[in-house]
């Protein structure tokens, strides 16, 4: 609660107790009767109170008639009629008081009272509409006429028909009841008035409200002094005509609220918020990002707001009254001065400036310049708003600029670069020209697709996985890459690949930019061939043959396998240069490359020194010796050959044969040099032996190679010559009844006399020559069935042959089996064919497919030299086999050895759960019988039995 309401309120509620207690205390005495001595002294009193109140009266009316129109009191017009009534009234009352000359008629104490009470009435009619806020219809102007109207007709009623009022007062006897009654009921109207104000004050905190709730309990109190005199010259009437004027002064006050104070407090607040309105008004030109300035018609500056003044770095104490230049930086007011001139003849000017700040920096701002005109229309002044564009002028300059350069970029890269944009995952979003020109795939064939597209293969799978795992890390990646167009050509390009790292921080495009280096790329393929290669042929130079050899002896080291070195030399080769020219001789080298790559493996060097010297370089010749030496040997003999055979040069037919060195490497050695040293050395030696020949190095092999090629060739002819046998070793059961035989091959030569198996097997494997030989032996056999079949105690054995690798993988060996046996005659169920475990490395499904077909006939399997190879027991299980063999090895030591005796004891168990015969071989002693029937074999091969013989015929 305001502090000052509460003071209020204290004065008014103890000026009602007051009143109140007075009021008790003075209708308690008995009456009194006051101017005796001179009466007509009470009239004058009357008249000083009665006018103090009219004049309060007068006061209100014309506080309530000048009550400022806009916010007009709701109950001005009640105020100027009610008051204004009073006023007459009183005034009326006061002419009429008994003793009073009166107006028209004599004054009279009834007269007065009527005049009185209908005051009275108005009084407490206004003061309802005042306590309800009732606004009355209408001007002030008609309300106060009302008013003197109303006034004017009490006048006429009083004087002219004064027998029209009612009784109040009857001289001698006093106060009628009827004028008590009157006074009671304003009375408690005016009680009831007072508790709504004082409650209305509660709520509306207003001193007003107190004053007239105040005003109003005085009048009661001083309406019941009304009801008590019997001469209005008692001391109780002169009682209550002060508490009346007591209640005018808070009628004065309440007004004086209404129409003062109040206005004032509105006044004032709204000066407060015009104040406050002003400082903020301040507070945002301060911290506006414009700058603001009003300029006189001089122009000078009437106001400027911080922002500007901050932006010209001048800070004068007072901008008030300066000109422009003093204020603004001298470019600035340069600029604008001549926009200001035409403001002030009404022309508006909206301007972009460039100046350099103090500081050397170059600043833009863009200003409006806006004439200012007064309420009367001419120009006042002139409004400039400066706003500063610096840093969108910066942005946009740099902007402008790296367009400039992108475009300058793209421009060079369409011309030069070959682009391409992917996804983060790879996937081609944009090609431009370029790609699609080198690539020669249209646009719509790339996008969508990834890079693999033009994989040429040319780089192995690492190169990108390094790539992808440089750049998919946000790196740049760059380096050369050969691709493939749509038709198959390769082409190389320069490509640096770039991440655009996203929001994630990852890579979500990819940028490819290309430059083709094929030409480039040519030129130093063609220079590294030249380096390497030979001009001529095309075949690997001497460098180049010198670094394959060492890195030949590095793998044949590391790898343990055999190499060998073929140093050539074509035999009189001058000759034919001599003869035919150079230009056929080159010809004929030229053939000799063609020729010796058409004869050896893509793993193979071949190289040429020079002249008409020629290196091949044999790698991967396994790690035995021998084998490696027949190898190199078995190619050497080879090339001889081929390059032996007739050459057609132009319209001459030409024949050369070369001489051939060799030498083995096998790792021990690693001085390249040295080795082509001794490769010569053997070259020289078959020179020196007549030419066209192969000459090894090592002269233990030389003549080992040069017995081998002998046997060769007497191998060769033994089959013409018929120096092949058929041995037969018998097979039996455990009671020694035979079953059938294993036939063995023999060769029995005139010079040579019986050669074994073990030195002609393997080199008719080598040669190939145990393919004829083969056949020779399987057709033999089957003759052999075919004469049993006519003996009734024989036609139930079986022959077992041998058959070689080489045999078993050749394309029609099941037909060449079907036709022998055709053709001799033979019974199928009869033969025995016996493979060795060896054979079975290769091609399994082929293999077993021949045997199935084989077996269909009746043709049945042995699995030769069981235990000594790769047994492994998945594919016993698969293979179409009848029986195994248990190699002479175990037997041999199956009294002494606990190990051999077990392996043979597992074979026996394996067999027989396969459902598989047994056949042990080389039994050589009846110990080794018997124990191999107690492990629970049933068929036995071996010197025991009988040495493989001839068939005698009988
Ligand atoms: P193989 O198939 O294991 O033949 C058994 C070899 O053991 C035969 O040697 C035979 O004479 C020998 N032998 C048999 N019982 C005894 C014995 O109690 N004690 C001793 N010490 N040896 C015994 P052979 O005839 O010298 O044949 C050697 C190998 O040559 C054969 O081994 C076979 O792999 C191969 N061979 C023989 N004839 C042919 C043939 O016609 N074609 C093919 N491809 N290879 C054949
Ligand atoms: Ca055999
Ligand atoms: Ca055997």
């Amino acid at each position: 609660m305001q502090p000052l309401y509460l003071n209020h309120r204290s004065l008014a509620l103890s000026t009602c107790a007051l009143a109140l207690v007075l009021m008790a205390l003075a209708l308690s005495l008995p009456p009194i009767a006051i101017f005796t001595a001179r009466p007509a002294d009470y009239l004058s009193v009357h008249i000083l109170l009665e006018m103090f109140a009219i004049s309060v009266s007068l006061m209100i009316v014309t506080i309530a008639w000048n009550t400022p129109d806009h916010d007009a009191e709701p109950i001005a017009q009640t105020l100027v009629f009610g008051f204004a009534s009073v006023a007459g009234l009183d005034m009326l009352h006061t002419l009429y008081f008994a003793g009073m000359p009166g107006l028209v008629v004599d004054g009279s104490t009834n007269t007065a009272i009527f005049f009185w009470l209908s005051s009275r009435a108005v009084e407490v009619a206004v003061l309802c509409l005042a306590a309800l806020s009732l606004r009355l219809p209408g001007s002030r102007n008609a309300w106060l006429i009302a008013g003197i109207v109303l006034v004017a007709a009490l006048f006429l009623i009083a004087t002219q028909r004064p027998q029209w009022l009612p009784l109040s007062y009857i001289p001698g006897s006093g106060l009628t009841p009827l004028k008590n009654t009157c006074e009671l009921i304003l009375c408690v109207a005016n009680l009831g008035l007072a508790l709504w104000f004082f409650l209305r004050s509660r709520k509306t905190q207003s001193s007003r409200d107190l004053w007239l709730g105040a005003a109003c309990f005085i009048t009661a109190m001083g309406g019941l002094a009304f009801t008590q005199y019997r001469t209005t010259s008692e001391f109780i009437n002169l009682f209550g005509h002060i508490y009346k004027v007591a209640a005018y002064c808070f009628f004065y006050l309440a007004a004086f609220q209404i129409a003062v104070r109040k206005p004032y407090r509105l006044l004032e607040v709204r000066e407060q918020r015009i104040r406050e309105q002003e400082t903020e008004l301040h507070n945002l030109l301060s911290n506006l990002p414009v700058g603001i300035a009003r300029l006189d018609e001089h122009l000078h500056l009437r106001y400027a707001n911080p922002t500007l003044i901050r932006s010209q770095d001048r800070r004068p104490e007072s901008v008030i009254g300066q000109t422009i230049g003093d204020l603004l930086l001298d470019d600035v007011a340069e600029q604008i001065r001549p926009h200001l001139i035409k403001a002030l003849d009404g022309i508006r000017s909206d301007l972009d400036l460039q100046y350099l700040r103090p500081d050397g920096n170059s600043a833009y701002a863009s200003c409006l310049v806006v004439p200012e005109r007064q309420v009367s229309g001419r120009e006042a002044g002139v409004l400039a708003i400066f706003t500063d564009t610096s840093e969108r002028e910066h942005n946009r300059r740099q902007l402008i600029d790296s367009l400039r350069e992108i475009a300058e970029i793209k421009a060079a890269l369409d011309a030069h670069a070959i682009v391409a944009i992917t996804d983060a995952r790879g996937v081609i979003t944009q090609v431009n020209d370029k790609f699609c020109a080198i690539s020669q795939y249209a646009r719509s064939e790339l996008v969508g697709r990834t890079h693999k597209m033009i994989n040429s293969g040319h780089h192995p799978r690492e190169f990108f996985q390094d790539l992808w795992r440089t750049i998919s890390h946000g790196e740049v990646w760059s380096g050369e890459v050969c691709n493939r167009a749509k038709d198959g050509s390769l082409y190389w390009v320069q490509s640096t690949i770039m991440p655009f790292i996203g929001k994630d921080g990852l890579p979500e495009q990819y940028i490819a930019i290309r430059a083709d280096i094929t030409k480039r790329k040519r030129i130093e393929e063609a220079a590294q061939r030249m380096a390497l290669h030979d001009a001529l042929t095309g075949l690997a130079n001497r460098r180049l043959m010198s670094e394959r050899l060492i890195r030949a002896l590095h793998n044949s080291q590391r790898h343990n396998q055999h190499g060998a070195l073929l140093l050539m030399d074509l035999d009189h080769f001058k000759e034919i240069n001599d003869t035919l020219g150079h230009p056929i001789g080159d010809q004929l080298l030229k053939e000799v490359a063609v020729r010796l790559q058409g004869t050896l493996r893509q793993s193979d060097t071949v190289a040429r020194l020079g002249g008409d010297e020629f290196v091949v370089i044999i790698e991967e010749l396994g790690n035995s010796q021998e084998s490696a030496m027949h190898h190199a040997s078995d190619t050497g003999e080879k090339i001889r050959q081929v390059l032996s055979a007739p050459y057609q040069l132009h319209d001459h037919m030409a024949q050369i044969t070369p001489s051939i060195g060799v030498v083995l490497f096998d790792g021990t050695l690693q001085n390249a040099d040295e080795l082509i040293k001794r490769a010569d050395m053997a070259l020289y030696k078959a020179k020196d032996a007549g030419r066209d020949q192969l000459c090894f190095f090592d002269n233990a092999l030389q003549s080992e190679i040069n017995q081998r090629a002998l046997l060769q060739r007497d191998l060769r002819l033994a089959l013409e010559q018929d120096e092949l046998r058929l041995f037969y070793q018998s097979v039996v059961d455990a009671d020694e009844q035979i079953l059938g035989f294993e036939a063995l091959l023999r060769w029995q030569n005139p010079q040579r006399g019986l050669v074994s198996t073990a030195q002609f097997i393997p080199l008719a494997e080598e040669s190939g020559l145990i393919i004829p030989i083969g056949q020779w032996v399987l057709a033999t056999a089957c003759r052999q069935l075919a004469e049993w079949q006519h003996d009734p105690m024989r036609q139930v054995w079986t022959i077992a042959v041998n058959i070689s690798a080489r045999q078993l993988s050749q394309a029609d060996f099941v037909q060449q089996v079907l036709q022998v046996l055709a053709s001799s005659g033979a019974p199928a169920n009869r033969l025995r064919l016996e493979i060795t475990e060896s054979m079975l490395q290769h091609d399994l499904t082929v293999t077993i497919g021949k045997m199935q077909a084989l077996r269909q006939v009746g043709v049945r399997f042995s699995l030769d030299d069981f235990g000594t190879g790769y047994s492994s027991m998945s594919y016993l299980k698969h293979m179409p086999l009848d029986q195994l063999k248990i190699d002479k090895s175990f037997v041999d030591e199956i009294l002494t050895d606990n190990t051999d005796s077990a392996i043979a004891h597992t074979v026996v168990t394996l067999a027989q759960n396969l459902g598989l015969e047994v056949v042990a071989e080389g039994v050589e002693q009846r110990e080794q019988l018997e124990l191999l029937i107690a492990i629970g074999c049933r068929a036995f091969q071996g010197y025991l039995f009988g040495k493989p013989e001839p068939i005698t015929r009988t």
